[in-house]
């Protein structure tokens, strides 16, 4: 064993501990991704000069290249890549996983489940490279899904991960995730950072082809219909759903926060807005945002996730003094002007990043 387990005593509780250093390495593993891509673009943003991205999929097929980075292609569920990836790395962040909404979650539970594979050799390669700080983003699929069999269920706080009851697949990789996290800090000393994303937005992220989450399918409909003219649309279940929605800003800002504290290390955390709404008002707002309404058409065959969740942000408030708080129809606002525009390149010919897919 390289270092001592710490005792609960030597350890920190209260503060935001330092930053790293400007040319301090830092690796991003799914760097390619939405909310990777986002972080190597706000750390380059911030004046960090070492940055590692890092990702499975060819360069072309990343969402954000920032020209600041290293970018390397490499599929961190093999150990050697994990090691080749974290060398010289003071903070690791794990954004690397194989997801989509709810039509890749409910059908491909086994590439799902295979991201532990990910989070188990990348943490680690971190702890024996003498990394200080590693991040996992887990998500609030982890929640027992018994919690969330009712629309108007209550927001969903740190400890109903237990008794567990994960989501299958993709919520049960989180939740053991989580555990490799909270253990290579209690026998190891690694600083561990876990947060519980509850559906993140915005724009450079997946709109099309079948790993959209529902806020960018939304859009992407409405603004098929707005050019098309076709004005109807059709949506996954009865559209009584309820979940919270994320603004990726808010999201890198409590990713950094959650990173930093001290208090926090190795304690899941949610991370998402509590201002719950339901799919059919998520569709109100879009259609707001394109001035026009349309009929729908409801597919009660087609996935739906859990009926109910949202976030109890009593924690992140108490330890944080923060929480997200960008509202809905702002950030979609935003996040629909921005898939607009990559539709209408994709109608002129021009490529998108989700053509590349
Ligand atoms: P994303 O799919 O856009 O990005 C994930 C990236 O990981 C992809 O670019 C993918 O190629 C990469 N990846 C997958 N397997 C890999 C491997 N073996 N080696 C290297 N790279 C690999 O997803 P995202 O929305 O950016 O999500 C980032 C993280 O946040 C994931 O862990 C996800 O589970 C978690 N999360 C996201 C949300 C959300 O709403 N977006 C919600 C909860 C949790």
């Amino acid at each position: 064993m390289k270092k001592m387990a710490k005792n609960a005593s030597d350890r920190p509780t209260t503060g935001m501990a330092n930053r790293p250093g400007k040319d301090d390495l830092i690796l991003v593993a799914g760097a390619g991704g939405f909310i990777g891509g986002a972080l190597v673009r706000q750390l380059a943003d911030q004046g960090y000069r070492r940055l590692r991205a890092v990702d499975k999929k060819p360069l072309p097929h990343w969402y954000q290249r920032v020209p600041e980075a290293e970018s390397l292609v490499l599929d961190l569920s093999e150990e050697r890549n994990c090691r080749r990836a974290v060398e010289g790395a003071v903070e690791v962040y794990n954004l690397a996983a194989d997801m989509g909404g709810m039509g890749f979650i409910e059908r491909f539970r086994i590439e799902c489940l295979r991201s532990i594979l990910i989070n188990t050799h990348l943490i680690e390669a971190a702890w024996r490279a003498g990394t200080r700080r590693y991040f996992f983003s887990s998500s609030a699929c982890a929640y027992n899904v018994k919690l969330q069999e009712d629309p108007n269920c209550r927001a969903l706080k740190e400890s109903d991960a237990y008794p567990a009851f994960a989501e299958r697949g993709y919520g049960w990789e989180k939740l053991v995730s989580e555990m490799f996290c909270q253990e290579y800090w209690a026998e190891r000393g690694l600083r561990t950072a876990i947060a519980r994303f509850h559906n993140v937005y915005g724009p450079w992220g997946t709109w099309d082809g079948g790993r959209e989450k529902a806020p960018a399918a939304i859009c992407r409909k409405v603004i098929e219909a707005k050019h098309s003219g076709k004005h109807e649309i059709q949506i996954w279940g009865d559209g009584t759903q309820t979940r919270s929605f994320m603004y990726i800003d808010d999201c890198l800002k409590g990713i950094d926060l959650i990173m930093h504290s001290d208090a926090l290390t190795a304690t899941p955390i949610n991370l998402g807005t509590s201002e719950m709404i339901t799919i059919n008002e998520l569709v109100d707002i879009a259609e707001e945002i394109a001035g026009l309404k349309l009929k729908r058409r409801y597919d009660l065959a087609a996935p739906r996730g859990v009926a109910g969740r949202n976030s109890d942000n009593t924690f992140i408030k108490k330890m944080l003094n923060w929480e997200p708080g960008i509202p809905i129809r702002q950030g979609l606002k935003l996040t629909y002007q921005w898939i607009e525009r990559q539709y209408l390149d994709r109608q002129a010919g021009r490529a998108t990043v989700c053509d590349v897919h």
